[in-house]
């Protein structure tokens, strides 16, 4: 009667987590949304869109001020030169593009490596493709790119491999030689890389990002993905775009149009405008998250959580390790939620068994006032807990 992988897939965590926060009335530092980070030039854009029309299907592959402006963009901030017309897909969010992606490009008993910790959609949209997924594991306390283990995975029904850079939960940003080394691997074994990109404007402290789309010699190997949820703080907005060469677009392209088909034109309208708007937006919204971050960080430190350093994202990571002896995050996060009124979500939500329970997350993007309630809550916590600071 049920689809048997559908069938098997319970409630995601960020959905039950921002459940639980929503009936109990914690915070929710959980599901990655921001908080009062919306620009106003893209709202306007939205409303005047609206009013304006029109409001019937657009072209299916997009509006073209969108398209040139994703194009543009990717010009602007990674100096990567695409072709709008022929290279650039409207998706109603990064999720519809990641699925599009799976369906168009594999087949029954195809095989594609993903990296853990990783984002929940990939391994279930990969598997109703009809491939097996194929976990490669980064590990803490410096998420290395696990090269041996990455050659081993390869088998010859390789298809893809998806990174995920910069990288939820982890905050990683794989570097030029990481990069390097991934289209040597594609050149060598004649894969594609899906490149999940959502994160590429939230970088800190002036850290460089390089998208895999610029690397030359796998420029028509490069499936790339962006969000403008995550680029201009409206993740309900589901709007998102894919950039690759021609070839590999026309499939995908094929996909959408039996998945979706369009996406709201409004919307649309409005995310050009943003990824238009001047370079100051753009670094004002990284110097405003990294300052939230170095907020939650000091705070959750303080708080005596163990929290490495956050590169990129939304999100900072805490070794729960000390902290829980039952070591299951979960419980812990549930725990939290309900005695401290502050709801993070599992990281072993981020592994395909589950096993690594050592981890939890917490969004920052928030107003600073969420921040500071928060780590009060759990700094008061802490104390009615007795747990001594980690030193
Ligand atoms: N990829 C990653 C890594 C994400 O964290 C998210 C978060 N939502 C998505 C894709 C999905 O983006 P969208 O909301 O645009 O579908
Ligand atoms: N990407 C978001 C996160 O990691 C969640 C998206 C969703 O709720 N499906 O929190």
């Amino acid at each position: 009667m049920v689809n048997s992988i559908f069938g098997q897939t319970g409630t995601s965590i960020f959905e039950s987590m921002s459940r639980l926060a929503t009936e109990t009335g914690a915070i929710n530092l959980g599901q990655g949304f921001p908080e009062g980070f919306e620009p106003a030039p893209l709202i306007e854009a939205a409303v005047q869109a609206l009013r304006d029309g029109p409001h019937q299907y657009p072209p299916m592959m997009g509006l073209p001020a969108l398209r040139r402006a994703v194009a543009e963009n990717a010009k602007r901030f990674l100096d990567l030169d695409v072709d709008w017309q022929s290279e650039v897909l409207v998706t109603s969010g990064a999720t519809e593009a990641l699925a599009d992606t799976f369906f168009a490009l594999l087949d029954q008993g195809d095989e594609v490596i993903v990296f853990e910790p990783v984002y929940d959609a990939y391994a279930t949209l990969i598997r109703r493709a009809g491939a097996k997924v194929v976990p490669v594991r980064l590990t803490p306390p410096h998420w290395e790119l696990p090269r041996e283990a990455l050659v081993k995975a390869i088998t010859a029904r390789t298809r893809l491999i998806v990174v995920n850079t910069p990288m939820n939960p982890i905050g990683k940003i794989f570097d030029p030689e990481e990069l390097s080394f991934l289209a040597d691997l594609a050149i060598a074994h004649d894969l594609i890389i899906v490149a999940d990109e959502v994160y590429e404007h939230l970088v800190f402290d002036y850290r460089p990002f390089h998208s895999l789309f610029g690397v030359d010699a796998i420029r028509d190997r490069v499936v790339r993905i962006g969000s403008a949820g995550k680029s201009f703080s409206v993740t309900g907005w589901k709007v998102g775009y894919v950039t690759s060469s021609a070839g590999l677009l026309q499939p995908i392209a094929r996909a959408h149009q039996y998945v979706t088909f369009t996406t709201p034109p409004a919307l649309q309208a409005a995310v050009a405008v943003g990824l238009t708007l001047p370079d100051d937006y753009f670094s004002d919204l990284r110097r405003t998250l990294g300052a939230r971050r170095d907020l939650l960080v000091r705070g959750l430190r303080d708080a005596g959580f163990d929290v490495a350093d956050v590169p990129a994202t939304y999100f900072a990571v805490a070794d729960i390790g000390p902290l829980d002896p039952d070591g299951d995050d979960l419980a812990f996060c549930r725990r939290l939620t309900l005695e401290a009124g502050v709801t993070p979500v599992p990281v072993s939500s981020f592994y395909g068994d589950r096993d690594v329970k050592s981890h939890v997350r917490f969004c920052f993007a928030k107003t600073e006032e969420t921040i500071l309630t928060a780590i009060e809550r759990l700094r008061q916590w802490r104390e009615k807990e007795g747990w001594r600071a980690a030193s």
